[in-house]
């Protein structure tokens, strides 16, 4: 119970660890490089809509972090998917309209937004927990305790967990003495969720598409969005599409990428869209504390939850985790959370 910790990343994953390790009397410390707390959990409110740039959807079967919801009072809804979806197959044609099936699985969404989970969160922790603007670029296995080494301050503690992407940590973070070359190995052949998508939304002063019994689905095979959704607020008064646009657009400007999906959106939806009062986005390939700056390819998914994350290093010290070193749902938010029950439940059992 006297043992300092250091949790460096306030994504999901470090959050809910501190979360679970403060309730048990531990005294922890969240190291952030971001000068906001959440990493890939990012809701950008503004005009009365709650925008998902990050994560947005949760299923039945996420049921660690259905739990943790249950017990911060967080409230779920449903996507609204009821009325027809379009889909543009070339670029000559119209969009066609199409009945989606009754049997979908259905999405839930958090009610004011993903961000909120965070909140919450910080909320149990405390703020005085947190510190932002500290990236992590070196640590020090000093015997008895780990030296952690900001860009301007050190840190001690008995033990660290990491919840930075595996392929970012070994790439970002200095140890001495070094990682197994194993860790390393396998580390950089892990891929990161997400890496590399573009999400947008478009808010407008009504739900228009509604009117003409459309669901605000659609899926394209011409680009430049791919998939689009119905992003109303849980209280029906912010009104937004938001969807994904194709990765290979990361290298044009925003104003580019906002012309080309607003003409996209009138191919589907006609003029109306040009009332839109907002178009925002986040490209997460251009995450620093995401995605590394590199075009090597890994299959989505690749040795996530490996066995090597499994262990502890630096004799006992030192943790990964983070949702990609989940065994089960690695990558997704329910990777995240079952991550930080595994190792939290470790210190605690120790
Ligand atoms: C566009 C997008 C859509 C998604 N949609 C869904 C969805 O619908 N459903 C779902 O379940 N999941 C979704 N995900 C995945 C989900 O966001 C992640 O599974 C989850 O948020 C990961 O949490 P984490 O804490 O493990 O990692 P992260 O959120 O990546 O947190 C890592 C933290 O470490 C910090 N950090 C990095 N380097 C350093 C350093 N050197 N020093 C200090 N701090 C550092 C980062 O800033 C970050 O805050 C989506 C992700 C994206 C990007």
């Amino acid at each position: 119970m006297n043992k300092e910790i250091i949790i460096i990343g306030s994504g999901l994953s470090g959050l809910t660890t501190a979360y679970f390790l403060k309730k048990k009397g531990y005294s922890v410390q969240i190291l952030e490089a971001n000068s906001r707390i959440g990493g890939r959990i990012y809701t950008k409110k503004t005009h009365n809509a709650d925008l998902e740039l990050g994560a947005t959807w949760l299923w039945k079967y996420n049921t660690s972090l259905l739990e943790l919801c249950k017990e911060l009072n967080i409230k779920l809804f449903e996507q609204k998917m009821d009325g027809d979806a379009l889909f543009e197959a070339m670029s000559a044609h119209p969009p066609q309209r199409f009945n989606l099936p009754d049997n979908q699985e259905i999405s839930y969404r958090i009610a004011g937004g993903t961000t909120t989970i965070l909140e919450k969160l910080v909320e149990e922790i405390g703020e005085d927990c947190l510190l932002l603007n500290e990236r992590i670029v070196a640590i020090e296995d000093n015997t008895n305790n780990l030296i952690v080494k900001s860009e301007t301050k050190e840190f001690v503690a008995d033990t660290v967990i990491c919840t930075v992407p595996p392929r970012l940590l070994v790439n970002t973070i200095e140890f001495s003495p070094s990682l197994p070359v194993e860790l390393i190995s396998i580390a950089n052949q892990t891929h990161t969720w997400m890496k590399d998508s573009i999400k947008f939304a478009v808010v407008f002063n009504t739900p228009f598409w509604r009117k003409n019994g459309l669901s605000g689905v659609g899926f394209s095979n011409v680009g430049p969005f791919t998939e689009l959704y119905d992003h109303c607020t849980v209280q029906e008064n912010g009104y937004a599409l938001m969807g994904f646009l194709n990765g290979g657009l990361a290298e044009l400007s925003k104003q580019q990428r906002e012309n080309k999906v607003i003409q996209q959106l009138k191919k589907f939806f006609g003029d109306l869209v040009n009332n839109y009062k907002c178009y925002d986005e986040k490209v997460w390939k251009k995450e620093q504390f995401t995605t590394l700056k590199d075009n090597q390819f890994i299959f989505p998914h690749q040795n996530n939850g490996h066995e090597i994350y499994q262990n502890a290093f630096m004799d006992g010290k030192f943790y990964i985790s983070g949702t990609e070193t989940s065994k089960v749902y690695g990558g997704y938010m329910e990777g995240a959370v079952r991550r930080a029950i595994e190792i939290s439940q470790h210190i605690i059992k120790d």
